[in-house]
């Protein structure tokens, strides 16, 4: 089977975003049982010889904060438990959040590859919230602008240096 690459992360930074343009036409929506926002979203997807699957799973996209913590912790776990490698976006205009550290933990904790991506660095002013996100102890940020197409290369170098 292919390798497994899911997306995690708060809502709004960009996931959906950095999916699409990575996908392929192959694009499928899981539902789970209703009421339950386990909904994850499959792309095939492909870089230099690899081919992988690819997950987002943002679902429903909550308001409150910790709605949204619940949500983000879910999302990690699904992650965990399927993915063979983490993809983890924050956002480099908002900076690090309480979310995104909690979150960090649980990743770290389940020993799989996780790449950190700190998105929306369309331009060199974006990197100044860059060094914060050391503090995740993942390593080292790559940063990319799902939104420009910057960086992706880069990114998908590192992911698949995990296959
Ligand atoms: P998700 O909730 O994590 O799936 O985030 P979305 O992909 O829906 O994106 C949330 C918002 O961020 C949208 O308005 C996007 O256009 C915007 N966005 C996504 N990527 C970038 C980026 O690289 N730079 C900037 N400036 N905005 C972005
Ligand atoms: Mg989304």
């Amino acid at each position: 089977a292919k390798p497994i690459v899911a997306f995690v992360g708060r809502p709004n930074v960009g996931k959906s975003t950095l999916f699409n343009r990575l996908a392929g036409k192959r694009i499928s929506i899981v539902q789970d049982t209703p009421g339950v926002t386990r909904d994850r979203v499959y792309a095939q997807a492909d870089w230099l010889k690899y081919e992988f699957t690819m997950i987002d799973t943002g679902g429903i996209e909550p308001k409150s904060d910790d709605v949204i913590l619940k949500q983000m912790k879910r999302q990690a776990q699904i992650a965990i438990e399927t993915a063979d490698v983490i993809v983890f976006i924050v956002d480099g205009k908002e900076g690090l959040t309480a979310a995104d550290s909690e979150v960090a933990q649980m990743l770290r904790r389940s020993k799989k590859p996780i790449v950190l991506v700190v998105n929306k660095v369309d331009s060199k002013k974006d990197e100044e919230n860059l060094y914060e996100f050391y503090n995740l102890g993942i390593g080292e940020p790559m940063t990319i602008s799902a939104s420009q197409g910057l960086g992706l290369g880069d990114m998908l170098d590192e992911v698949v240096k995990h296959f």
